[in-house]
């Protein structure tokens, strides 16, 4: 008997640690959804590495049940990756379409497609959710309260579906980075390249396929084996806000 191919659903695949998380789980042999909104991006990269882009903004309700109606297979990986950080203002200064945008991705986006693909997940012999919460979820730095509330909240929820779903064979895996170069600082500082240069300056950040190649490894564990939770940071980074540079 031949083996049945398992799938994998990637949201935020169009870039940085999403779209190497494609990369290496294609190579694993896996069928691979990719998720996004910029569609040209997502095609590009399955063209490169396989699998199937599948247009999604984790946003909108409409976006993410039009999404789960076109997967009618098990789902035994969905990576929680969508998301990020929108500007760095100060609490009294902060900006409420911000706030609004990253809960909106960051926490209920995650929320919103899990509740989706969850009869996917169900149909799966053992199936693996990977959260990407962040060292932002563990730890705050000053001017940081949107994006850390939204990681916190990362957390709570990866616990709650721990809890709730003890018992049935899925498990739940919070992967948090610390400081990774991908478009994370050019998309927080809306396009400014400059700014977002100067976050990894004069440090060796980590990339996307670091992250990637944690996620291979925690799905390939044996299915009795659960990793609650990788905190992974770059040499160069004791805290979220406490950097080598030379
Ligand atoms: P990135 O290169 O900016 O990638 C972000 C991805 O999220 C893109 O593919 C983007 O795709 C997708 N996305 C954003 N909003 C979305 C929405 N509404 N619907 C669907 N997809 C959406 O940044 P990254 O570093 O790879 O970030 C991936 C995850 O890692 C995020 O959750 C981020 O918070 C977390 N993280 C990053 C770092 C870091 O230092 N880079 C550290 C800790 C945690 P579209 O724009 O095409 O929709």
């Amino acid at each position: 008997m031949t083996e049945r191919q398992k799938t994998a659903v990637v949201t935020g695949a169009s870039s940085g640690i999403g779209a190497a998380t494609v990369q290496v789980l294609c190579a694993a042999g896996y069928h691979v959804i990719l998720a996004a909104r910029r569609r040209e991006r997502l095609e590009k990269i399955a063209r490169e590495y396989g699998g199937m882009p599948l247009e999604l903004d984790v946003t909108s309700s409409a976006s993410v049940a039009a999404f789960a109606a076109q997967i009618d297979i098990p789902v035994d990986v969905l990576v929680n990756n969508a998301g990020g950080a929108l500007g760095k203002e100060s609490l009294v200064e902060f900006d409420e379409e911000h706030w609004l945008q990253m809960y909106q991705s960051n926490v209920l986006g995650l929320a919103r497609v899990t509740r989706a693909l969850w009869p996917r997940l169900q149909q799966s012999p053992a199936a693996t959710v990977i959260n990407i919460g962040s060292v932002a979820g563990e730890e705050t730095y000053a001017g940081g309260a949107g994006y850390t509330a939204c990681k916190h909240a990362v957390r709570a929820i990866s616990e709650t579906m721990r809890l709730e779903w003890l018992g049935q064979p899925i498990r739940v895996t919070e992967i948090d980075p610390g400081l990774v170069e991908t478009e994370f600082s050019l998309v927080r500082f809306a396009g400014d390249a400059k700014a977002a240069k100067a976050v990894y300056e004069g440090m060796a950040p980590l990339v996307a396929e670091d992250i990637a190649e944690a996620i291979r490894w925690v799905v390939s564990l044996p299915e009795h084996v659960n990793i609650d939770r990788l905190v992974i940071k770059p040499r160069d980074q004791a805290r979220v806000d406490k950097v080598a540079r030379r």
